[in-house]
């Protein structure tokens, strides 16, 4: 298939191929939509086998983008980047490359990180061009979206057990968390605060031993995690883990955390999850909390309207709870159609020149 095939087939607007030899710098920034806002997505490093791997990965991810900002509601479309190249060697001058390729675009991208990039590697892109975020907070920058991701995704677990059992109420419910880093801490914190009793998950015997000494709850292994007697599943460490093999072990009724790409296959997982009754609150919907905390570092927004427009995920995972239920649909389908249709009646309003 040719690029502008693959480009049309996800609806892509731009893809940018960026070049400079002096620092082996071979980057490719993807612009899926713009109609809500500039794109924005993390700059990716990785030594992609082969360029056709590169494109692919940015298409995916870009257009990933622009769902996950639309249903947030936020002002701004969907975009990536990926550097090809070895993670193990960076330097200023191919992220200040990099930097002047984004500047190039006049504020159509906005970088941030991403895997294998940092937030001392944003610094360097920081030197050549504006149209970067996620800076440390002694840069100038927000840090850590830890803490706003898991508080997000707090309250999707709230609106999951509204829809589930009739009320939102944490205190009493049993959640199992699987890891326990980042956002798995601060959503322990955050149930363990609100009453819920907790089960953690983890390959880090040393991030299991802190949550349980600030949070209680119990440890389980975790191939068990699956097959727990809780009311919520809560993965928050790898992708993939929902699949044919563990859906047939899930006993809670609820699944709903802040881990990326959490279904193995969208379509058959998301599928098989709503024959066997259990709720699925879709991962980049609930796991949004991050890309507002990013959003408010570039608005000048406070802190508080960060965690405000987080905690209205709950409103979001109801609405797409009962859009899926009204039309038949997986929860995954029915964000997709809640965010073409907010991109389309923006794009309306937006006809008039102004
Ligand atoms: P992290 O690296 O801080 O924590 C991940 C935890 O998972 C670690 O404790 C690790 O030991 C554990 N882990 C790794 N592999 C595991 C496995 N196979 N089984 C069980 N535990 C395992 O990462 P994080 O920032 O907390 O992010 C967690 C997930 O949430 C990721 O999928 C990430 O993409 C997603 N996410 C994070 C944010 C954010 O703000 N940090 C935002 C959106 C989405």
């Amino acid at each position: 298939m040719s690029i502008f095939d693959e480009m049309a087939g996800l609806g892509h607007e731009q893809l940018v191929f960026c070049r400079n030899d002096s620092v082996s710098l071979r980057a490719i920034i993807g612009i899926h939509d713009t109609t809500l806002g500039p794109a924005l997505g993390g700059c990716r490093l990785y030594n992609y086998a082969s360029e056709g791997d590169a494109i692919r990965d940015v298409l995916r991810l870009s257009r990933g983008m622009t769902y996950k900002a639309a249903v947030a509601g936020l002002d701004l479309g969907g975009g990536k980047a990926v550097i090809i190249g070895d993670p193990s060697i960076k330097s200023e001058e191919l992220f200040r490359a990099f930097g002047r390729h984004v500047e190039s675009l006049h504020g159509r991208y906005i970088t941030a990180e991403d895997m294998n990039t940092n937030v001392d590697d944003m610094a360097q892109i920081a030197r050549e061009t504006t149209s970067v975020t996620g800076a440390a907070q002694h840069a100038g920058g927000r840090g850590d979206p830890s803490p706003v991701t898991a508080w997000g995704c707090f309250h999707g677990i709230r609106a999951c057990l509204e829809v589930v059992y009739g009320s939102p109420e944490v205190s009493g419910r049993t959640v199992a968390i699987q890891g326990t880093g980042a956002v798995g801490y601060y959503l322990a914190k955050f149930l363990h605060e609100a009453g819920a009793k907790l089960l953690y998950a983890d390959i880090s015997e040393k991030k299991l031993k802190k949550v349980v000494e600030e949070f209680g709850g119990q440890i389980i292994d975790n191939d068990e995690f699956y097959s727990a007697e809780c009311d919520v599943l809560a993965p928050c460490a790898v992708g993939g883990i929902i699949n044919e093999a563990t859906i047939p072990k899930i006993k809670a009724p609820i699944i709903a955390g802040a881990a990326n790409n959490q279904l193995d296959h969208e379509e058959r997982d998301g599928s098989m999850l709503e024959r066997a009754g259990i709720t699925y609150a879709p991962d980049y919907v609930i796991n949004a909390g991050g890309l507002i905390h990013v959003a408010a570092e570039l608005t000048g927004a406070p802190k508080e309207k960060a965690m405000a427009d987080a905690a209205n995920i709950f409103n979001t995972v109801k609405r797409v709870i009962n859009k899926a239920k009204a039309e038949g649909i997986t929860t995954t389908r029915a964000s997709n159609r809640l965010a073409e249709e907010r991109i389309e009646s923006v794009a309306r309003i937006k006809r008039l020149h102004l």
